[in-house]
């Protein structure tokens, strides 16, 4: 079957004969892909055209209803998307992670479309300024949607949510998505877009999608249009200095490589809740999707007193996970994505352990339920033990799969230190009791990280894990290690301040917690981080910003 693409308002056949892509878990064919014989520049030209001017009629809440109505469409159909996810290797955990975590995605922003957004085509930035002493003359910031269209260019590791997660913002933002998956796992996006076609409840345009290479897609870019980028940092930064990215200024939002860490409190020893916590989380980290998360922990930073302790005990837990066939019901971690995906852990395990020992897991070999380990891009899981934690490596290469690294630190600031090293991470974590503890590390690391959870054993129970990006609070701002770091750093606490946990909301700035929940409750104003999703800002009467 050659995967389609939907562009121009029709399905369009690949004109050539395309790659194959494989079955992560057999080895079988299951599509070929290509996007031989697609006009990229007249696809644009067709969602600014048609997809455009479509949605900039409907008033917000009219755009988050129909959110709403493909998220419920979608619910329909999660059984077919979780047979086809098993064929990217995904237990029936990956699968929900994925498909009902990007239905979840459409959901909360129809729900947050309504609710802080209001029943208009425009939306205000903040009071009227005046401008003149008597208060006729006024000033007005107002946001319009961008008459471009909003390029989405996607990572395998989560063909549905990926996808659902830029474009529900753009379209709630009343701009056109045109979704690019990647290659390897493309049939699952493709279908996923199908359904939506099928479902007809979109404006025709605000939709599209390019199976196969981007082609030519970058130069036919004007600076109406946006792209959203999620893969790894060298592509990312191949895109984003394409000279017509550059020439007009394309906006350029990218969520790459991120060297997550783990930081475990000097209080908790083997025996308290928290130890346990954190080597629990760890190794959940390292198997769920075979450790192919943008958020997976990558270093796991503990006590040097506890290194030892760690080790063993996530190797314990480690040794306990089966790993094979997603279809057989005793299977806990999958494939990789791809064969090639594997041979790619597998170079950067080498440079992760020219710095440090395999305590756990043999990159080459690994027993499976039910599969054939060559034929399928099985691995064992690996726990890398850092003989000096100053060593480059696991603060520099990220082995996309399930890999960590547990390092010893010898006091709070070299803890700081050494997640600092990581250069911008997506999610970081910290599992202690104590409370002084939790305040520096969160503040000490604030301005390299994007997301921080403080763990303990009082939020635990309803804590969604390090791992898990939700659409209420800022994802993170991964890249940044490759990036300008910018000045204002949007990191947030993920305890709820209703009910603060220990060392988090009772001992951090108030304004740490409030900011975990600044996007769900205030208005969307100048300088929100919705990147993806198109806002501009034009001002009245002239001013510019
Ligand atoms: P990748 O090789 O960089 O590819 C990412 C996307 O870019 C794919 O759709 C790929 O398409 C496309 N692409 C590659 N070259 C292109 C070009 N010249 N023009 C236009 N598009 C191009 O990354 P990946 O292997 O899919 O994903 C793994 C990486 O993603 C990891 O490093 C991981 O850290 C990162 N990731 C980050 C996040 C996050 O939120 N921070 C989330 C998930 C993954 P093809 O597949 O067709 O080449």
């Amino acid at each position: 079957m050659a995967l389609r693409s939907y562009v121009n308002g029709s399905w369009a056949t690949p004109s050539a004969q395309g790659a194959p892509l494989l079955d992560a878990v057999t080895g079988e064919q299951v599509a070929t892909i290509s996007s031989a014989g697609i006009d990229m520049g007249a696809a644009l030209e067709y969602g600014r055209a048609a997809g455009g001017p479509a949605l900039r009629e409907l008033t917000f809440h009219q755009r988050a209803a129909m959110l709403k109505s493909v998220g419920l469409f979608l619910r329909e159909y999660r059984a077919e998307l979780y047979s086809l996810s098993a064929r990217t290797g995904a237990t029936l955990l990956d699968s929900k992670l994925d498909v009902d975590g990007g239905i979840g995605v459409l959901l909360s922003y129809a729900s947050k479309g309504r609710r802080d957004l209001p029943n208009d085509t425009v939306l205000l930035d903040g009071d009227a300024e005046q401008l003149s002493k008597d208060g006729q003359f006024l000033g007005q910031h107002f946001f319009t949607p961008r008459h471009g269209v909003a390029v989405q260019v996607n990572a395998f590791n989560f063909p549905v949510w990926g996808p659902l997660e830029k474009f529900a913002p753009a379209f709630l933002a009343g701009v056109p998505s045109l979704v690019k998956p990647a290659r390897s796992t493309a049939y699952l996006t493709a279908r996923l877009v199908e359904l939506i076609v099928e479902s007809g409840l979109l404006p025709e345009g605000s939709l599209q999608l390019v199976c196969g290479s981007a082609g030519d897609l970058f130069d036919h870019l004007t600076d109406q249009d946006l792209v959203s980028f999620t893969g790894s940092a060298s592509t990312a930064q191949r895109l984003r200095t394409k000279p017509t990215v550059v020439a007009r200024a394309v906006p350029f939002n990218a969520e790459a490589d991120s060297l997550n860490c783990s930081i475990l409190g000097p209080d908790a020893a083997p025996g308290t809740p928290e130890f346990d916590l954190y080597v629990r989380q760890l190794v959940t980290e390292m198997t769920v999707k075979a450790g192919q998360k943008c958020t997976a922990i990558r270093r796991a930073l503990v006590p040097d007193s506890l290194l030892d302790a760690v080790a063993e005990a996530a190797s314990a837990r480690l040794a306990k996970v089966v790993v094979g066939n997603p279809a057989d019901e005793s299977v806990q971690m999958g494939a990789l994505a791809s064969l090639d995906q594997r041979d790619e852990v597998r170079r950067s395990l080498k440079a992760l352990l020219s710095a440090g020992t395999a305590v756990f897991g043999d990159p080459e070999h690994v027993e499976v339920v039910d599969a054939d380990a060559h034929r399928g891009a099985f691995m064992s899981p690996v726990l890398i033990r850092a003989d000096d934690a100053g060593r480059a490596g696991p603060h520099e290469v990220e082995a996309f799969g399930p890999v960590s690294t547990v390092i010893g630190y010898r006091d709070t600031a070299h803890a700081i230190d050494l997640a600092a090293r990581g250069l911008g991470s997506l999610v970081g974590s910290v599992v202690t009791g104590d409370a002084d503890f939790a305040r520096d590390v969160v503040i000490g690391v604030a301005p390299w990280h994007g997301r921080l959870l403080v763990l303990d054993q009082d939020d635990a129970a309803e804590s969604t894990g390090h791992g898990s990006p939700l659409p209420m609070l800022v994802h993170g701002r991964a890249g940044a290690r490759r990036w300008a770091v910018s000045a204002a750093s949007p990191t947030t606490c993920s305890a709820p301040p209703s009910r603060p946990a220990r060392g988090c909301s009772r001992r951090l700035p108030a304004a740490g917690c409030r900011a975990a929940n600044a996007p769900s409750t205030g208005p969307i104003r100048s300088g929100s981080r919705l990147p993806s999703c198109g806002w501009e800002i034009r001002s009245w009467p002239g001013r510019g910003r």
